[in-house]
């Protein structure tokens, strides 16, 4: 009996009609995905087969358990033929999204459906190796819950801020201990194929490919958290730059002051603009005598980005005027993205965007005064639609594309 799909996916010793093969069926499984269930006459037409190739291949991947025949169309007089299509449960991809205080973890069908989440896992992230441990504990225990053969199983992208080139699988920012790439480290403990990427990045392809994004193909995400990233669609495609690097927006250096950002340099626009700077604001003005429903249960020291945020949608005075003023400052920013990209849309994510329009309406406002009006015309600003789930539907979609190679 021949290997399967997926033996032959992850043989790098397959070459000659046995790779032909494999790349072929990875066309038609992007064809499945993308553009939905086909007849044999529609894949020999838009793939540019013969019929008799394109008859072996859906036999073998339906050998796989990968394609099903979902039956006859309809069709008016002549023989109907035979409609075929992915099958959602014969592979399976998680989803890792790791934020400073917790993570999220998914998992989705080849289908692209989400079909378990486990949202707010605490967790810290630290850069040392405990940190490292404890996040492939966490994965693991996910894992262990599953009632799926592990088999199916085909890989887990992971989120993480900072510095990452996904083709080589290297983190800079985070956990960089070894010579070998992290996600070759990740993937010895676990046991299952890892693939990483920019947290920012994403969530602006799962917001691109199942969220608020419809026809545009020119998109900025903005991932609005303790730091900020950035999410560059050009051409519906996600931007990298040489080695992955690019959208680093929050280490501009807009502002002329003193303040140390977590990158080592000053006058960053994360130091007057980000979660951080938000959390340094509100315990400055709480020094400076300040009130704050915050200050009835907790030590000014022990207050976080997320309690400014729910205090804010509490009606709170001074989150919602430091929260104006962080938005008041990203504008700044923003408008110096739009006049250099002229975007069809700009997104709003990550956790201060669940401030809503505390924060979109200083940006806004922000943006016209700083930006061409003409090119900022151009320009819709929406707030992210997925909201929390943005980097799990992103980690997962990306996953599935690079392992199958679907585009
Ligand atoms: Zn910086």
């Amino acid at each position: 009996m021949g290997k399967t799909f997926f033996e032959e996916l992850n043989n790098e010793n397959v070459t000659g009609v046995a790779y032909k093969n494999v790349s072929l069926k990875k066309t038609v499984l992007s064809y499945f995905a993308n553009v939905g269930n086909a007849t044999i006459a529609d894949l020999c037409k838009e793939l540019n087969l013969s019929a008799p190739k394109v008859t072996a291949l859906l036999a073998d991947l339906i050998q796989d358990g990968l394609i099903k025949d979902y039956g006859k169309v309809e069709s008016t007089g002549g023989r109907k033929p035979n409609l075929y299509g992915l099958v959602p449960d014969s592979a399976f991809f998680i989803g890792v999204d790791i934020k400073q205080n917790h993570i999220n973890i998914g998992l989705s069908d080849l289908q692209k459906n989400l079909i378990k989440v486990s949202e707010k896992i605490p967790y810290k992230l630290d850069n040392n190796k405990e940190s490292l441990e404890s996040l492939c504990t966490l994965i693991n225990d996910f894992i262990t819950e599953l009632t799926i053969p592990r088999e199916k199983l085909l890989g887990i992208g992971i989120n993480l801020t900072g510095r990452i080139n996904y083709a080589t699988g290297y983190s800079y920012s985070f956990f960089y201990f070894n010579e070998e790439p992290l996600s070759k480290i990740i993937e010895s403990k676990i046991g299952i194929r890892v693939f990483l990427e920019n947290d920012s990045k994403s969530m602006a392809y799962g917001e691109f490919s199942a969220g608020v994004v419809n026809h545009e193909k020119n998109v900025l995400f903005l991932n609005l958290d303790h730091g900020i990233g950035l999410g560059i669609l050009v051409n519906g495609q996600l931007y990298y730059g040489k080695s992955g690097y690019s959208g680093e927006f929050g280490h501009i250096p807009l502002f002329n002051n003193e303040i140390i950002c977590q990158c080592g340099k000053k006058g960053c626009l994360e130091t007057e603009a980000s979660g951080w700077a938000l959390t340094r604001m509100f315990k400055e003005r709480l020094l400076e005598g300040s009130s704050s429903i915050l200050t009835k249960n907790k030590n000014s020291a022990d207050i976080k980005m997320e309690d400014i945020i729910n205090a804010a949608n509490n009606d709170d005075v001074l989150a919602i005027e430091l929260i104006a003023k962080i938005g008041e400052n990203l504008g700044r920013g923003i408008a110096l993205l739009i006049n250099l990209f002229n975007p069809e849309l700009v997104i709003l994510g990550g956790s201060l965007a669940a401030t809503e329009e505390y924060i979109r309406l200083p940006i806004k406002s922000a943006i016209n005064k700083y930006s061409l009006s003409l090119v900022n015309q151009d320009t819709i600003l929406k707030m992210s639609k997925l909201g929390e789930r943005a980097g799990l539907i992103g980690a997962c979609l990306l996953v599935r594309n690079r392992l199958l190679s679907l585009s």
